[in-house]
């Protein structure tokens, strides 16, 4: 079966902007979790503000499982969700328990750039190669597997799908504050996201 490979993301997509220097930070995110967030993961000059330890979470953050993307945050600063793709689509409870006990009131929802997500239903041939002879399943298996699962992980535009998620978020629990961001794995910044055109 033939594979396809869905477009990368445009390094110079209009909706992305970057964090190189405090002033780049969106005023909308003052005084935020957030913008703690983006100083002290992009800019190394900051990190002399960073406590070591927070002693109680600020933030929730949900982001890809992917093995190349690392967060710089201080201890104990942020519950942290992964999934394939980032998705909170199982894991509503997650979030609710993340804001009712564990007390915070913002979620960052990474997208990241080259996420193996997007164009997976195409990836059908290696999952099924790789399943047999690392899994140890029959084909047969591996292919239900795959039909099962893969079109509620595919994604082809991770900015809108992080600007979508947040909406769902804000729209079930109006006093959160859900806030997208590009995680960039080729030198692993940060990019802020504009929701508005
Ligand atoms: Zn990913």
């Amino acid at each position: 079966m033939a594979e396809h490979h869905a477009p990368a993301l445009d390094p110079h997509d209009p909706r992305l902007v970057e964090v190189n220097d405090l002033s780049d930070i969106f005023s909308e995110l003052e005084g935020t979790a957030v913008a703690d967030l983006l100083r002290w993961h992009n800019l190394p000059e900051s990190r002399g503000s960073m406590p070591a330890t927070t002693a109680r979470a600020r933030l929730l953050v949900s982001m890809c499982m992917d093995h190349r993307a690392d967060l710089v945050i201080p201890n104990e600063f942020a519950y942290v969700l992964r999934s394939a793709g980032g998705t909170l689509r199982d894991s509503d409870f997650e979030v609710q328990y993340a804001i009712a006990v564990g007390g915070v009131t913002e979620i960052a929802l990474l997208a990241h750039t080259d996420c193996g997500m997007v164009g997976v239903s195409g990836k059908r041939a290696k999952f099924v190669e790789g399943l047999v002879a690392r899994g140890g399943c029959t084909a047969d298996f591996a292919n239900n597997e795959f039909d099962r699962f893969s079109t509620l992980y595919e994604q082809q535009d991770v900015v809108a799908f992080v600007i979508q998620e947040c909406r769902r978020l804000e729209a079930m629990l109006p006093s959160l504050r859900a806030i997208p961001l590009l995680y960039r794995v080729a030198d692993d910044k940060l990019l802020q996201i504009r929701t508005t055109p």
